[in-house]
C-alpha cells in the first residue's frame, strides 16, 4: 500500500487561557492545558486518520514529551521514525486572552537538530506511489531533502509552506510538486517570490484569472493549492500537469461546518490531501481537494489540534 511520509515538528503546546494577555512584568492567573501539537505531527495524524499508512520523521528529546509522541504514534497506528536530539523535544507556549487572541513562543528545540542524514535513512524505501508532505517548522536543509528524496524517487512531494515568517528561497520551492499556503503564507511568499505586495485579507477577494496568474508566477511548473478558510480554497495547476482536472484552475467551497475552533484546519487539510493522493491515485486532483475540505471542516468541530483531527477515511 501506497504511504504518506510526513517529515516535521513535534510540540508539546501548554496553552493558559487568561483574560487580558500578559504586559512585561506581568503575574497573572489563568487556567492551563497540555497537549500535543507541531505542524508535522498534526499532519501526520490527521494523514492517518484519514486511512493512509503513514510514516512521521522527526526528531525528539529522551524526556516526558518524547513519551507522549510514542505514546500518541502507537496509539493511531503511525510508524514513528525519530531522531534522538540531545534537546528538549520541541515545546510552545501559547497565551489566549478572552477575545480569543494570542501570544506564542515556540522553543523548537529537539525540532531544531532534525538533519538531512536522518530523514535520508527514514525515507529509504520510498516509491513512485507514496507521497512526502513536509513544512517549514524543520531545518531547510532536512525539509529540501525530504522533497529531494520523494522527487528522486517519483513520489509525489507536498510543501506547506508554514508558517509564514519562515523566509525560504527559490530552490525550496521549485521542489515541490504541489504548494499548499494559506492566505498568509500566499502573500508572503507573492511579495518575496513574486515581488507582488498584497494583502492577506485580499488574497479571497481576487478574481479568479488574477490568482491563477499569480499561483503560476510562483510555481510555473507545480500546482498551488490556496486555502481560504470558511471560503475553502483556489486551486491552479500547469497547463501541462493538470492532475487528472478538466480545468487549470477552480475555486472550491468550505464544506459546511458548525465549527467551533479552527485551529489546525490547514494541518488537517494537508495530511488528508497527501492521505488521498496516496490512497486513489487513479482519482482527479479535485477529488483529492474535495475529501481534504470535507475533512478539515470536520476537524473545526471540535476543540484543539493534533486531537482533534477525525476518524474520516476516505471512501
Ligand atoms: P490555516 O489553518 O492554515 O490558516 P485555513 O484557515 O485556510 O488554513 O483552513 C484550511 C482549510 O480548512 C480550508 O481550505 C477549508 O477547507 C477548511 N476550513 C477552515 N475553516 C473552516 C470553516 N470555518 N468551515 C469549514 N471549513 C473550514
Amino acid at each position: 500500500m501506497a504511504r504518506v511520509f510526513v517529515a516535521g515538528s513535534f510540540n508539546v503546546d501548554h496553552v493558559w487561557r487568561v483574560a487580558t494577555l500578559p504586559a512585561p512584568g506581568a503575574t497573572l492567573s489563568g487556567s492551563y492545558a497540555t497537549g500535543p501539537g507541531g505542524k508535522g505531527f498534526n499532519q501526520a495524524i490527521a494523514a492517518r486518520r484519514a486511512g493512509a499508512d503513514t510514516r512521521f520523521v522527526c526528531a525528539l528529546g529522551d524526556d516526558a514529551g518524547a513519551q507522549l509522541a510514542r505514546a500518541l504514534c502507537d496509539a493511531d497506528g503511525i510508524d514513528l521514525q525519530a531522531a534522538n536530539a540531545g534537546a528538549p523535544t520541541g515545546t510552545a507556549g501559547i497565551y489566549v486572552d478572552a477575545q480569543g487572541r494570542n501570544c506564542i513562543v515556540i522553543g523548537a528545540g529537539a525540532n531544531a537538530a532534525l538533519e538531512p542524514g536522518f530523514v535520508a535513512a527514514a525515507l529509504r524505501g520510498i516509491t513512485a506511489r507514496d507521497v512526502v508532505l513536509t513544512q517549514l517548522e524543520s531545518p531547510l536543509d532536512a525539509v529540501a531533502h525530504a522533497l529531494d528524496l520523494g522527487r528522486a524517487a517519483g513520489a509525489i512531494v507536498l510543501l506547506n509552506p508554514a508558517p509564514a515568517n519562515v523566509a525560504i528561497d527559490e530552490t525550496m520551492l521549485v521542489r515541490a510538486d504541489l504548494l499548499t499556503p494559506n492566505e498568509t503564507e500566499f502573500a508572503a511568499l507573492l511579495l518575496r517570490h513574486v515581488g507582488e505586495r498584497i494583502d492577506a485579507d485580499a488574497v479571497g477577494n481576487l478574481d479568479q484569472q488574477r490568482l491563477h496568474a499569480l499561483c503560476r508566477e510562483l510555481l510555473p511548473h507545480g500546482s498551488v493549492v490556496v486555502t481560504l478558510g470558511a471560503s475553502g480554497c483556489f486551486v491552479s495547476h500547469a497547463d501541462a500537469a493538470l492532475r487528472g482536472d478538466t480545468g487549470s484552475c477552480y475555486r472550491m467551497s468550505a464544506e459546511p461546518a458548525q465549527a467551533i475552533d479552527t485551529t489546525g484546519a490547514g494541518d488537517a487539510f494537508n495530511g488528508a490531501l497527501a492521505a488521498s493522493l496516496a490512497q486513489r491515485p487513479q482519482h482527479a486532483f479535485i477529488e483529492h481537494i474535495r475529501f481534504a475540505g470535507r475533512y478539515a471542516a470536520r476537524s473545526t468541530e471540535q476543540a484543539g489540534a493534533a486531537l482533534a483531527m477525525p476518524y474520516l477515511a476516505v471512501d
